[in-house]
C-alpha cells in the first residue's frame, strides 16, 4: 500500500497555534501539478489528551465550519493542556461547492471510510483521517445537520455499539456537548461511515445534527460553539467548567423512527419539528404536482414519540426520508 499522499504545511505536534493546510495533490485540466487546499488547525500546549474537530463532511452543513472557524481564531494555546486538531471543513472540495458530495469524483466522505491512499480525492482525504489523524486522537467530534435536504431539530448523539464501556464514555461526552436534544441512535446503514471508522479505533465519539436546509440559524451555530467547548472540557483540554441547559433524551430504536416516501410530488408538512406524534397520526401529504382534482397521499408515523427530522425541499421523490420520529427516554 503507498503513503498518503497529504502533506501537512503545519506541524502537527508543537506546541502553539499553527494555521495551515494539508495539502492533497490533485492534477488536473486547470492546474497540471494542482492541490487540493484542506484548512487545518493545530493548537497544542504540552503533553495530553488530542481532540479532532471536524465539520463539513457533508459540504453543505454549516454549524461545525462556522463554530469550528470561530474556535481556530479564538482558542489560545495557554488555555488548554494536550492538543486540538481542527479541521473545519474535512470534505473540502463539497463544501466549497454548497455541495453534500463532491463535485471532483461525487464521494461521499461518509459512505468512503475507510478510504484509500490511491483512490479519488474523497478516498484519500478518509484514508489520510483513517491512518494519520484518528490514531492519535483520544476524542473525536464530527458536526452534521441535514444539508439541503433534510432539517433536524438540535440534536448530539452517540450510536449503539457493542463494546458498552465505549458506548458509556460516547453518551457521556455527547451529554457534555448538551444540546438542546441528546440522541442514542441506532445506525441503519453505517458501512463506510467515518462515524464507524471513528468508533473501531476505540475513540469516544460524538456526532450532531444541528439544524438543516442548507443553512445556519444564530441558534443552531451558538449549540455548536457551546457544544465544542464543552466537549474539551469534558476531555480534561480545556480548563473551565461546564456550561450547561437541559437537554432531552431521546433514542431512534429501530427502522420504525423513518418515514420514506414512494411517490414524486408537492410534499405537506403535517407536523412541525420537535411536536409530538401518535402512531398511525398523517405526519406529512404528498399531492401530485402535475394536476388538479386528485387528494393527496397521506403519510403517517409508524410509531409515537417527538417528530426530529424533516424533508426540507417543496418537492420530494419516491424513496425520500420524509420524517424521522424519535422516542423520549
Ligand atoms: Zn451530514
Amino acid at each position: 500500500m503507498p503513503a498518503n499522499p497529504i502533506v501537512p504545511t503545519i506541524p502537527l505536534h508543537e506546541d502553539g497555534a499553527h494555521h495551515g493546510f494539508l495539502r492533497l495533490p490533485y492534477s488536473r485540466d486547470d492546474s497540471a501539478w494542482g492541490s487540493v487546499m484542506i484548512p487545518i488547525t493545530v493548537i497544542r500546549n504540552g503533553v495530553g489528551p488530542t481532540a479532532l474537530l471536524t465539520g463539513a463532511n457533508h459540504g453543505d452543513e454549516y454549524e461545525g465550519p462556522i463554530a469550528l472557524m470561530e474556535l481556530a481564531v479564538t482558542l489560545a494555546p495557554e488555555e488548554i493542556e494536550g492538543r486540538v486538531i481542527i479541521v473545519p471543513a474535512m470534505n473540502y472540495p463539497a463544501f466549497r461547492a454548497g455541495t453534500r458530495t463532491s463535485p471532483i469524483d461525487r464521494g461521499n466522505m461518509n459512505r468512503s471510510f475507510p478510504g484509500s491512499p490511491s483512490g479519488t480525492v474523497t478516498e484519500k482525504i478518509a484514508d489520510y483521517f483513517q491512518t494519520v489523524l484518528l490514531p492519535e486522537a483520544s476524542i473525536v467530534l464530527d458536526f452534521h445537520s441535514g444539508g439541503r435536504t433534510l432539517d433536524f431539530i438540535p440534536f448530539a448523539s452517540a450510536h449503539v455499539l457493542e463494546n458498552k464501556e465505549q458506548q458509556a464514555a460516547c453518551v457521556a461526552a455527547v451529554e457534555a456537548f448538551n444540546a438542546p436534544y441528546s440522541m442514542i441512535m441506532l445506525e441503519i446503514d453505517n458501512v463506510g461511515m467515518y462515524d464507524t471508522s471513528v468508533e473501531d479505533q476505540g475513540k469516544v465519539f460524538v456526532t450532531t445534527e444541528l439544524g438543516g436546509g442548507g443553512t445556519s440559524t444564530a441558534r443552531s451555530n451558538a449549540i455548536a460553539k457551546k457544544g465544542v467547548r464543552n466537549v474539551l472540557k469534558h476531555a480534561g483540554i480545556l480548563k473551565g467548567e461546564l456550561e450547561l441547559e437541559p437537554s432531552v433524551m431521546l433514542d431512534m430504536p429501530d427502522d420504525d423512527c423513518f418515514v420514506f416516501s414512494q411517490h414524486d410530488g408537492l410534499f405537506e408538512a403535517m407536523k412541525n419539528l420537535g411536536d409530538p406524534v401518535e402512531k398511525d397520526e398523517v405526519i406529512a401529504r404528498v399531492w401530485p404536482a402535475d394536476r388538479t382534482g386528485v387528494p393527496p397521499i397521506a403519510y403517517v408515523a409508524n410509531r409515537s414519540g417527538l417528530m426530529v427530522s424533516r424533508h426540507s425541499p417543496g418537492l420530494v421523490k419516491s424513496g425520500d426520508c420524509m420524517a424521522v420520529v424519535a422516542v423520549k427516554i
